[in-house]
């Protein structure tokens, strides 16, 4: 029943239209003047409302003007009803809001017919806007819990879930599995074939994925190229290997892409089970991550359950890479230098530059902690060149101040060293410096230069042509091949700590120590020893004839300022000791 308020004086002419309309099988609720009109109509909320122009206290146009400024009224039915026949009048009323204005004489059945046009139209609209809403509510809904390629749950619905069944398996004492399943190969797919070919790729694996799962598991995307899989009520965990297997051979099979290429994936799983109480999601995906980048580290095709020797990354750590990002901008590190002595000499020619973290709660935090999750974060490229950026700067400083400071080592990255525009960038530090490439030495680990032997040789000896010489850092310790050692273009290798440590003591460390200083010296390199904390380790090296010393007998780590008052006036050793 649609319901209307008639706002007009007591008196026959309301009555009679009144008692139409309930005839008419409408409501009515009724107000004598203007402004209980407009308070009716916030308590009655009708779905038309029928206002006399000639009406007590404000008059219709008032009213009408308070109505279509209510926020609930505003858009309700509004019908004039005036004994003035003047058009403008009438035209004053519409322009105003009203949706229709009659003239009296007119017939109830003229009010009724405008009234139910009016509600019927008022009715469609709301439909149509509700139907408009729902619709982008829906929209919005599928692009906040959806992947718009896959349209697979993404990891917010995921995380929903997860939690609901975690809550339901804890309650009904049943375990369930956790994947998290990589597509290894999509990358290449995206840089060879390119982005429309890695999409197809995708919508096909996860087609195929959802084919092979039951109905109770949830398949969601995950990242880029990382899939979940939730599978719950496991009664035993040698189902969720099972599953495992069908996921990793549905994708074994070739996918077509578009241009009738066809391509091969290969596949690796991680998976983790609900086992206690305690576990929520967070903990749940950590471990099958682990799991996973165990199991990318084996042969392909590779399914591996999480162990709890497996490291997981820590909120810990996620909190420290978040601030890791804005330590460069906040100013939060340092560069400290560490002196390197000449052992002919007597000098100290050279030092090495090390970055410290001055972290605002914590204090100093050592590289050993941060750069690993910086390179892995890819963040250690612009921390590297800020570093070798003050390392240059401060170096040219003392040349400048004579201090005897032949040349600075700085560390340079494995992450850094693949970066397709290190060299330009080296480039412009010395230049925007204005130090001499023969005063730099970059170090570079083993491990670094055997990634990519041939492409590392290249890029060693563009850098020499630039007269930028090079070291290698913690010799002996990372995987070098003997044969490349010939072919590298460096200059300088540099014995890891290890060796020296004890070495006085240990045979078979001196036996290392003076091999690797005669092979060195064979094939023309320097060699600095590293670490060395006492006089008879400098005494069993310069036996061996080291180049060069670095190590807390020598100096520590230390800010600029301190190592300016260590070099003036320059250091010389007691000729006994050398
Ligand atoms: P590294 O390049 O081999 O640096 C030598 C490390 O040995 C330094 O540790 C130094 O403090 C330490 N050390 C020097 N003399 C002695 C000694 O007599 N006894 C002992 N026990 N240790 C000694 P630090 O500064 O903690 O740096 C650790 C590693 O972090 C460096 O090893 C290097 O791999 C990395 N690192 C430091 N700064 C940078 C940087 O700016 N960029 C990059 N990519 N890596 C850096
Ligand atoms: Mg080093
Ligand atoms: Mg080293």
């Amino acid at each position: 029943m649609q319901k209307v308020l008639v706002i007009e004086k007591p008196g026959p002419a309301r009555t009679d239209l009144v008692g139409y309309l309930v005839s008419e099988d409408f409501l009515v609720e009724t107000a004598d003047d203007g402004i209980s009109g407009v308070s009716a109509g916030r308590e009655h909320r009708p779905d038309a409302i029928v206002c006399r122009w000639e009406v007590d206290g404000p008059n219709g146009h008032q009213v009408l003007e308070a109505v279509r400024q209510d926020g609930e009224l505003a858009l309700t039915p509004f019908v004039m009803i005036t004994d003035n026949s003047d058009r403008a009048h009438c035209r004053l009323a519409m322009s105003m809001g009203a949706d229709d204005c009659l003239v009296r004489p007119c017939t109830h059945a003229e009010i009724r017919d405008t009234l139910a046009a009016r509600i019927r139209r008022q009715t469609a609209t709301s439909e149509l806007y509700v139907a408009t809403l729902r619709h982008t509510a829906e929209q919005i809904n599928r692009l906040a819990h959806y992947d718009r390629l896959t349209d697979l749950p993404n990891y917010h619905l995921l995380h929903q879930k997860l939690t609901q069944f975690i809550a339901a398996s804890h309650a009904s004492q049943q375990t369930l599995a956790f994947m998290s399943l990589s597509l290894d190969r999509l990358r290449t797919v995206n840089t060879v074939m390119g982005y429309p070919s890695g999409d197809n790729l995708l919508r096909s694996a996860a087609h195929r994925l959802k084919s092979c799962l039951p109905p109770e598991a949830t398949l969601a995307r995950l990242t880029a190229n990382q899939f979940a899989i939730v599978l719950p009520n496991l009664k035993r965990h040698q189902q969720a290997n099972e599953t495992a297997e069908d996921l990793m051979d549905a994708l074994k099979r070739p996918f077509s892409l578009p241009g009738g290429q066809e391509i091969f994936v290969t596949t690796s799983i991680g998976v983790a089970f609900l086992l206690h109480q305690s576990e929520d999601v967070q903990t749940l995906l950590r471990q099958a991550d682990a799991a996973l980048e165990y199991a990318k580290k084996q042969k392909s095709n590779y399914c591996q359950f999480y162990r709890s020797d497996m490291p997981v990354v820590l909120s810990d750590q996620i909190q420290m890479e978040t601030q890791l990002r804005y330590g460069l901008e906040r100013d939060e590190f340092e560069v400290h230098y560490q002196p390197q002595l000449n052992l002919a000499s007597g000098n100290i020619e050279g030092c090495e530059a090390l970055i410290r973290w001055r972290h605002p709660e914590r204090g100093y935090i050592s590289p050993i902690k941060f750069v690993p999750l910086a390179e892995e974060t890819g963040l250690i490229v612009p921390i590297g060149q800020w570093v070798l950026e003050t390392a240059c700067v401060q170096a040219k400083r003392w040349q400048e101040q004579n201090l005897g400071m032949r040349y600075i080592s700085v560390n340079i990255s494995s992450v850094q060293f693949n970066q397709t525009d290190l060299i330009d960038s080296i480039k412009n530090t010395l230049a925007s410096s204005g130090l001499a490439p023969q005063q730099l030495e970059l170090e570079v680990t083993e491990t670094a230069l055997m990634q990519d032997a041939e492409s590392a040789i290249a890029i060693l000896t563009e850098l020499k042509a630039l007269g930028i010489r090079i070291a290698i850092d913690d010799f002996g310790t990372g995987y070098s091949s003997l044969s490349y050692l010939k072919q590298l273009p460096i200059d300088t290798l540099k014995i890891d700590n290890c060796f020296v440590r004890g070495a006085t003591k240990d045979p078979k460390n001196q036996a290392i120590l003076q091999s690797t200083i005669e092979l060195a010296h064979r094939l023309n390199l320097s060699v600095v020893a590293e670490g060395v904390e006492n006089q008879e380790e400098l005494l069993l090296l310069s036996q061996y004839q080291c180049d060069f010393l670095q190590g807390y007998w020598v100096g520590r780590p230390m800010s600029h300022t301190d190592i300016e008052k260590k070099l003036a006036p320059t250091v010389k050793l007691q000729p006994s000791l050398v």
